[in-house]
């Protein structure tokens, strides 16, 4: 089931997520239903808090970023089969000189800014068995992980940008969490008081 995304200003996004434990509730059908909902959107990852859930779990596949429009691969071929659940995931290291990318994030519907980030990530999680994984990524994988894994912490990619960069965001991201934004997907828009 395709589930409405979570828009910008929704107090969920801003939340610390929690940590799940085996046996989960309905945690199947919610990882299939996040799959589903991030496909619909056409996005490369999608975090629980983004449909709602406060808790630490996030789905990525980053199999776009494999191969360009004419269906050549790129430098980044080897996340042709970069499809993976995270449950718990803590970030144990990160290193590298940051690079910077254009990023955009289905809560956040047209707005896409160059983020800085370091380029390996070390990553401490379980996967769908709840078995325990500590793995190094790196490049665009380590940056979808990075991502996706600030929004577990409530942070959003517009929190990193320089300050100058935010304050000429205000007005879009204020629309955004009054209604006033457009996504071709299904979105849940925090209602005004
Ligand atoms: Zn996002």
């Amino acid at each position: 089931m395709v589930l409405p995304i979570r828009a910008y200003g929704d107090p969920v996004l801003k939340k610390v997520a929690q940590d799940i434990q085996p046996g989960h509730p309905g945690l199947e059908q919610l990882i299939a239903d996040m799959f589903e909902t991030m496909y619909a959107a056409n996005g490369v990852g999608l975090a629980a808090p983004q449909i709602g859930q406060s808790i630490r779990l996030f789905v990525v596949d980053a199999s776009p970023f494999a191969e360009d429009e004419d269906g050549e691969p790129t430098d980044e071929a080897h996340l042709k089969d970069f499809k993976k659940v995270f449950i718990n995931p803590y970030i144990v290291e990160e290193e590298g000189e940051e690079w910077g990318f254009e990023e955009g994030c289905l809560s956040i519907p047209g707005i896409r800014e160059e983020v800085e980030r370091q380029p390996r990530v070390v990553l401490q999680y379980m996967d769908e068995k709840f078995k325990e994984h500590e793995e190094e990524f790196d490049g665009m994988a380590a940056r979808v992980i990075q991502h996706e894994h600030d929004h577990l912490d409530g942070v959003l990619f517009t929190d990193k940008l320089p300050p100058l960069r935010k304050r000429m965001l205000q007005g879009k991201l204020r629309d955004i969490s009054r209604g006033k934004a457009e996504a071709k997907y299904p979105m849940r828009f925090t209602p005004q008081k």
